[in-house]
């Protein structure tokens, strides 16, 4: 389960994050790649920002639920 005070420190504020378990392993960006991006050096991938529409909240969600190793919350502030 993802960890909030972990969090991958360039995700955008808000109720969807990833912390830094993840491998990065590209899956939730194939779910999502209008939401997510890798940090700079390419070990994380992060929320750049929060999903708007009721499309990009089921993207969202299915990003969640296919990462391998349950590196994305959806209980961020
Ligand atoms: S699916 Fe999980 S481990 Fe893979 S890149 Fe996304 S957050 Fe990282």
């Amino acid at each position: 389960m993802a960890d909030k005070h972990d969090k991958v420190p360039e995700n955008a504020p808000g109720k969807y994050y990833i912390d830094n378990t993840c491998v990065p392993c590209n899956d939730c960006l194939e779910e999502a790649p209008m939401l997510l991006k890798y940090t700079d050096d390419e070990s994380k991938v992060y929320f750049h920002r929060q999903p708007q529409t009721p499309e990009e909240q089921i993207c969202a969600r299915k990003a969640k639920e296919i990462c391998p190793v349950e590196a994305i919350g959806d209980d961020g502030e």
